[in-house]
């Protein structure tokens, strides 16, 4: 699949940035260690193994000052994302607000719980924005001209969306039933999007053969070691608005399993830049029972996934082969955690728990984490004296169908003071 030189020449050192290009970091391979130069290849040509950024200025690292006068966007940590010159396309995503959430943690049982609202994430009210913001200056740094992507949906959002401001052409693939909200919300951006009759990890499948095919930069496929490096931002951030300090606890949604994956390095990575101190915090997984191939991998102890054929109204996180499922599992043993399933009908008491206890609006996924975290405090595994921080990860207003039917009516009157009267009364 590779065209990449074989491993045995040491990758270059990184040239200078082109003008307009950012310069990237080299990649590695994280089975048998091989070098690459940095290249639209997301998988070893040596061993099948995951390639991954070659961080190796540790002397270079910024102060907490230094990253503190920096603008509130996820390029303040740029020395841990895989750019080695400024970014140059999708600036301004990050830095979303970290919510206290007491009433949450009283009805969790947990001494404090904080919600980080990716909900509100610019520009497409999703996390997808940080990690395709990354990936789209790692496509302008390879000089490609056509970005894509597989997608559950919030992915076809962010990459839509990002990719008409920077003026690049964008083919999105995704499965043919998506909620009106996810389709709207990409076509919108004039992209070609492509509805595939299948599940998600069918539309994976073809898009490692389209990047192939037609040398495009499709994110989450060839671009997926850069592109899984913006996850780290949401780490970064809730350490910075604790006051540069780690929770007990974390809690995220799982598809890919990439985010959990990478909140958990990032957390290590400001560890060992000593940027904060203490413990890294306990990885929490959540996901539908419907598609829950992590939660059954972490329940097993295995280290390989069994894939499932996706069941559930949660399909921003409805994939059945996850390609960071294994590395996911690991992280979330390695830091104590555990992961949890929750039912569908389960996940929608979830988005109405967190609108009432927080004032946030969440999508399907957001619905399991908050659940899941119901379920883990239930039984121990979170406890009372913890400090969690949720990652509500997506905006409620793409999925109203999911909710929808389980709000109550409300009435309809004339514009008569009598008839108010009468429903206050009632
Ligand atoms: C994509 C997605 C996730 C998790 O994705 P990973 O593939 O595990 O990184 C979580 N929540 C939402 C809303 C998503 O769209
Ligand atoms: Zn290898």
């Amino acid at each position: 699949m590779s065209s990449l030189p074989a491993a045995a020449s040491p990758a270059a050192p990184a040239e200078a940035a082109l003008p307009g290009r950012p310069a990237l970091a080299p990649l590695v391979c994280r089975r048998c260690g091989a070098r690459f130069d940095p290249a639209p290849v997301a998988v070893c040509s040596e061993c099948v193994g995951p390639l991954e950024p070659v961080y190796e200025t540790p002397g270079a690292l910024p102060t907490r000052a230094e990253i503190e006068a920096r603008p509130r966007s996820i390029w303040r940590y740029r020395e841990l994302l895989p750019l080695r010159s400024e970014p140059v396309v999708s600036l301004d995503t990050g830095f979303t607000p970290l919510v206290d959430a007491p009433a949450l943690a009283r009805a969790l049982g947990v001494r404090r719980a904080l919600v980080k609202n990716d909900a509100v994430s610019h520009p497409t009210l999703s996390f997808k924005d940080r990690v395709v913001a990354v990936a789209l200056n790692a496509a302008v740094g390879l000089g490609l001209r056509t970005v894509g992507c597989a997608s559950t949906g919030n992915l076809a959002n962010a990459v839509a969306a990002q990719a008409a401001r920077a003026g690049l052409d964008a083919w999105i693939f995704v499965p043919e039933d998506l909620e009106v909200g996810k389709i709207v919300g990409t076509a919108v951006y004039g992209p070609r999007l492509v509805r595939v009759r299948g599940t998600y990890d069918d539309v994976n499948r073809l898009c490692a053969q389209v990047a192939d095919r037609f040398g495009w930069g499709l994110v989450n496929l060839n671009l997926r070691s850069y592109y899984g490096e913006g996850s780290k931002t949401m780490a970064f951030e809730i350490a910075e608005q604790l006051g540069w300090r780690l929770p007990d606890a974390v809690i995220a949604p799982m598809a890919g399993g990439s985010l959990v994956t990478k909140l958990d390095k990032g957390f290590h990575e400001l560890l060992g830049a000593g940027l904060v101190d203490g413990a890294s915090p306990r990885m929490y997984g959540a996901q539908a029972e419907g598609c829950a191939p992590i939660v059954n991998l972490v329940a097993s102890g295995g280290e390989t996934v069994t894939p499932v054929v996706p069941r559930t109204i949660a399909r921003s996180i409805a994939i059945g082969n996850p390609a960071d499922g294994v590395f996911a599992a690991r992280a979330i043993r390695g830091s104590g955690g555990d992961a949890q399933a929750v039912s569908d009908a389960e996940l929608v008491d979830g988005i109405r728990l967190l609108a009432r206890t927080t004032g946030i609006f969440t999508e399907t996924a957001g619905g399991v984490t908050v659940v899941a975290a119901l379920r883990l405090a239930g039984t121990g595994k979170l406890r009372p004296s913890d400090e969690l921080v949720l990652c509500i990860t997506g905006n409620g207003l793409k999925t109203v169908e999911a909710i929808q039917p389980a709000l109550p009516e409300a009435p309809v009157i004339s514009p008569k003071l009598r008839e108010v009267a009468a429903l206050v009364d009632a």
